[in-house]
């Protein structure tokens, strides 16, 4: 039989913890330098996310469409062949609520993460995105929802240029 769970044990976190001194706290500067290179494949997916576009890779021997793209197809063993535009809207495959924030913190208003299958691409073809403009209640899986993008000016060439997948009302 399943029971409500009505708190969590452990305690939080607070600011007002470390400032008082409940906490023992420790300094440091983190002396690291790094570079990370996206890769042709990621890289161009990252430019078109600026644009405002979503693109993706076929392979023509499974005539598979990959996003987020892949120069090389793992099922056939070789290169992709070719850059394929797909839709902005897509499908929840899957998702979760979550309560507590990247920092460990408990978040005061929960935040839907879902992974989104991309219309135009293959089946089970999508990634994991936030999901904004919905309460929880309203969330299916197999839900339509499309992108809602940053201003064009704001844009980066992250995939956080899409603020969240909202759904699409008929
Ligand atoms: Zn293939």
């Amino acid at each position: 039989m399943s029971e409500k769970v009505k708190y969590f044990p452990g305690k939080e976190i607070r600011p007002e913890a470390l400032d008082d001194g409940e906490l023992l706290v420790t300094h440091y500067n983190a002396d690291l330098k790094y570079s990370w290179a996206s890769g042709v494949a990621v890289g161009r997916f990252l430019s078109e996310l600026k644009n405002g576009r979503l693109i993706a890779r076929k392979c023509n021997k499974c005539e598979r469409i990959l996003i987020p793209p892949r120069i090389f197809c793992e099922n056939c063993f070789r290169n992709t062949d070719e850059w394929v535009y797909v839709k902005d809207t897509g499908t929840i495959n899957t998702y979760s609520v979550a309560h507590v924030g990247t920092d460990a913190h408990r978040l005061s208003e929960p935040l839907f993460v879902a992974v989104v299958n991309i219309d135009g691409a293959s089946e089970l073809m999508g990634f994991l995105h936030l999901l904004g403009e919905i309460e929880e209640k309203e969330i299916k899986i197999g839900m339509k929802v499309q992108a809602v993008w940053k201003p064009e000016n704001d844009r980066v060439g992250s995939i956080l240029d899409i603020k969240y997948f909202k759904p699409i009302k008929n």
